[in-house]
């Protein structure tokens, strides 16, 4: 363990005040309450410039697979800086980790995904699949295939097409421009929300296909080109949907010529128990696949976009004189590759997967006991995918108004009692790293259980329950 540094957090806080743009930036709040500073981490801890200790149940952000601070990660990436820190990607040079690391998830990936492009995270992965999708229609002489279907309340990334492409309503402020000629939303598949009165889960499905079948038919099946789809919507409030559901999207998508697009940039290398969570969890072989995250846990920014022998075919078509005019400066980027491949190497080794299948259940079934707390609607997700979602009146599932910021007023209490989880308006989503013990589990189910008693008191001392 290095020695704990000594930080001046006050002048940290000034600097990062003045002059740093955070994603997601909240302006009054922010410039009311600044942000918690992190100076180190260790597994599943990290540890603020004054040296308090957290439990980090959100895995920074979704991507750290193996735990921070590994010294083994640290070494390889020092290594490779110092072998070659850089050599450009494009059009005909290569280096060593990014070739070994193409082949590496060729081999882990669904069967006929052997081919990769390498980007600088999920949005850039996402951001090349739409245009890829666009280049292979062309080539193919379906030229009308242009228009791209997702759902609401998915996220994609932040580029100008992943973003249009994502469906959170408040992540589209009237102040951004958006594609929205030929990106459409359907419906999200959330049961516990969405469903009518009575509707069983078969039903809910059932409507959910025929609104694609729908869509379609009002666009045209020649001129819809992809369905873009998490296996489980994560920022959007970990969405499982009842089962079934995503493999007759896909049905859907095959009967029409519709490429599908499994975006796993959290749900793979991992997360549910598997390297890819299509088709070991949902039983689908996408056309591609966008990951990054988890693909280095987090130590280097790195994407990669898998896709299918058949459109590497169009692509790759002799004598058509193609160039796939695309590309970044970091694709393949020797260092963060050779990051990705050490942490496929740990995630092997120490049988991470193997871990989720084993703890993942005991999370899920330990969090499910939280439900007895008045303000608990519903626990839900799969193994170390998780939310809590809370709400005003069990009966109607009404929620708290939105200023209340619900979730944020319970992760405060959680922060001070040591534990780390995102507040998304009126949920708590968590996403720790695959080392998780069930001890970890016990830790932070009761730590959890305590910050939202701490936040009905509140509540009810301020007459709002
Ligand atoms: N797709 C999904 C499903 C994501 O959750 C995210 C990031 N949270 C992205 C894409 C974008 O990835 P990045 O932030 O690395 O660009």
């Amino acid at each position: 363990m290095s020695q704990q540094a000594q930080y001046d957090s006050q002048a940290i806080n000034q600097m990062d005040k003045d002059h740093h743009l955070h994603p997601w930036q909240i302006f009054d709040v922010f410039r009311e309450e600044g942000a918690l500073a992190i100076a180190r981490g260790e597994g599943c801890y990290i540890y603020d410039t004054d040296g308090k200790r957290y439990f980090d149940s959100v895995g920074g952000l979704w991507c750290n697979n193996i735990g921070l601070g590994r010294k083994e990660m640290a070494e390889a990436i020092a290594a490779q800086a110092y072998e070659m820190s850089y050599a450009s990607p494009f059009v005909d040079l290569t280096n060593v980790p990014a070739a070994k690391l193409a082949a590496k998830l060729a081999e882990l990936a669904p069967g006929p995904l052997n081919h990769v492009f390498f980007t600088c995270g999920g949005s850039t992965a996402v951001d090349t699949a739409f245009r890829m999708i666009h280049y292979y229609q062309n080539c193919r002489g379906k030229h009308e295939k242009k228009h791209i279907i997702s759902r609401m309340n998915s996220y994609h990334g932040s580029t100008y097409a992943a973003m249009s492409i994502g469906g959170k309503p408040g992540d589209h402020p009237p102040e951004f421009e958006y594609i929205s000629d030929t990106i459409h939303h359907l419906s999200y598949p959330n049961y516990y929300r969405c469903a009518a009165d009575g509707q069983s889960e078969t039903e809910f499905v059932d409507a959910l296909v025929k609104e694609f079948e729908d869509k379609i038919a009002e666009l045209g099946a020649d001129k819809v080109a992809a369905f873009f789809a998490e296996p489980i919507m994560g920022a959007g409030g970990v969405i499982v949907a009842p089962e079934g559901y995503l493999k007759r999207m896909y049905e859907v998508c095959k009967q029409n010529d519709i490429l599908f697009v499994a975006d796993e940039v959290v749900t793979a290398f991992g997360r549910l128990g598997h390297w890819f969570a299509s088709e070991s969890e949902f039983g689908i072989v996408p056309d591609m696949i966008t990951s990054a995250k988890g693909l280095t846990s987090g130590y280097q920014p790195l994407g990669a976009l898998l896709f299918s022998d058949e459109i590497w075919d169009v692509l790759n078509e002799e004598d058509s004189g193609r160039c796939f005019a695309h590309g970044f400066t970091y694709s393949g980027h020797p260092v963060a590759c050779a990051a990705a491949l050490k942490n496929i190497e740990i995630l092997e080794k120490e049988k991470l997967l193997e871990n989720v299948m084993e703890v993942g259940p005991y999370f899920e079934q330990q969090l499910k006991t939280l439900e007895d707390l008045p303000i608990v609607g519903q626990v839900r997700g799969r193994k170390f995918m998780v939310c809590v979602e809370y709400v005003a009146n069990k009966e109607t599932k009404a929620l708290f108004p939105e200023e209340q910021d619900i979730g944020k007023r319970v992760s405060n209490h959680a922060d001070e009692l040591g534990l780390i989880t995102r507040a998304i308006v009126h949920l708590n989503v968590m996403s720790p790293p695959l080392t998780m013990s069930k001890a970890d589990v016990d830790f932070v189910v009761s730590t959890l259980r305590k910050s939202i008693e701490l936040t009905i008191e509140d509540l009810k001392q301020e007459g709002l329950l």
